[in-house]
């Protein structure tokens, strides 16, 4: 079989978010085709695709039916159960990620040993069942440190913060809900930052630029590209998410979350096998986007170039600046170094990803202003 899908060909879609989305623009541009299975219909992604399949992911039949109408199979989450993985690719199409990589990546517990395994600098970790255990941990890091769940939660879901050794760990332990936990030291780092790698079925990889991000509640604000970052702490950035594309032999995107913890220093806070919300920069300011890059690496096209055109900022627009209907967007479009994205995704809880703004200047400075400053009128 033949690792190289031209365009015309028909891709799957694990996933109907606004990642999906954006991929199947990208790839549409080529000339591809995209079916998307999702369990709810008419989502950001199935609006833009030729057809969907509507069921939940332990619906093998479903996924059978799906995946016989495509050539390679993709996703826009990393939660997608093996099963469902399996059931896809025993009915033809390769999935791209393989189920490997979802493994790891889906459970932040293989995340953490895998790292460690390849000698790949990040937090220092306890895997812990029990209060007690939590309490072993906390004496052995040190406070702060930080519980998480070993499933994936995002977006910082999931996440305790423990301050105090003689915290009340019983009470701790209850509130995560969860057979087990990761319990990270706390990193001290002077700021966070992510690096996109592509990579192609005969192993060809090629990065995004260093993006440097501001969260706000744990959500991505904005991202700063080029990153403020000397070159040093650069370069580290971008030979170590090579390294770790690599050592999990990745088919298509990985996004790596890094601390940068002083010059040239860097570790890895965790990754996600597909477009990352820190990427999204790349289609307004970088000569091929991250959503056609991926779609180049899963069909096994030679992968774009990914020069950054403009110094760029990337600004999260979450439901809550929708106030009563719509935000008003004439100010943010009167400037014309501005580009609007919406995801038309319904309703605009808060804490939900809506859509984004990216501003490109000649300089990151002029661009870091006009986007707080655009950012402030909305909220
Ligand atoms: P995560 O979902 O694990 O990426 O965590 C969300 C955010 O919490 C990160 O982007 C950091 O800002 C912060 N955070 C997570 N883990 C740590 C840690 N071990 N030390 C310091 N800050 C952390």
């Amino acid at each position: 079989m033949s690792d190289i899908y031209q365009p015309g060909a028909t891709i799957g879609m694990l996933g109907g978010g606004q990642l999906g989305r954006m991929s199947i623009l990208a790839g549409r541009a080529m000339g591809y085709r995209f079916r998307v299975f999702e369990p709810k219909a008419g989502g950001a992604a199935a609006m833009v695709a030729d057809s969907e399949v509507n069921s939940t992911y332990d619906d093998e039949a479903a996924l059978k039916e799906f995946a016989e109408a495509c050539d390679v199979v993709t996703l826009e989450f990393e939660n997608v159960a093996r099963e469902a993985v399996d059931t896809v690719s025993n009915a033809g199409p390769p999935v791209r990620p393989g189920a490997n990589v979802l493994h790891i990546c889906q459970n932040r517990r293989r995340e953490k040993e895998f790292l460690k395994a390849n000698d790949i600098p990040c937090a220092a970790f306890r895997v812990v069942a029990s209060a007690e255990e939590l309490a072993q941990a906390a004496q052995e890091l040190g406070v702060p440190c930080v519980l998480k769940t070993a499933d994936f939660g995002y977006d910082g879901k999931g996440q305790v913060k423990i301050t105090e050794l003689d915290a009340d760990f019983a009470a701790i332990w209850q509130g995560l809900d969860m057979p087990l936990g990761v319990v990270e030291a706390w990193v001290p780092f002077e700021a966070e930052c992510s690096v996109i790698v592509a990579r192609g079925p005969d192993g060809q990889a090629s990065c995004f630029p260093v993006a440097e991000n501001i969260h706000r509640n744990h959500i991505l604000h904005e991202s700063i590209v080029p990153a403020r970052l000397d070159e040093l702490t650069l370069t580290a950035s971008v030979e170590l998410a090579l390294r770790v594309a690599e050592a999990i032999d990745v088919v298509g995107l990985l996004a790596v979350e890094l601390f940068v913890c002083g010059s040239g220093k860097v570790i890895v806070n965790e990754m996600a096998p597909r477009p990352h919300n820190s990427g999204h920069y790349s289609i307004d300011a970088c000569q091929t986007s991250q959503f056609e890059q991926h779609i180049r690496a899963i069909t096994g096209l030679p992968l774009g170039n990914t020069r950054l055109l403009r110094p760029t900022v990337m600004v999260n627009l979450l439901g809550d600046v929708w106030h009563d209907g719509d935000p008003d967007w004439s100010e943010l479009l009167a400037d014309p170094d501005v580009k609007l994205h919406l995801y038309d995704k319904g309703e605009p809880r808060p804490g939900r990803k809506m859509g984004h703004f990216t501003v490109l200047k000649d300089t990151i400075e002029e661009a870091i202003a006009t986007a707080d400053a655009l950012f402030a009128k909305l909220i």
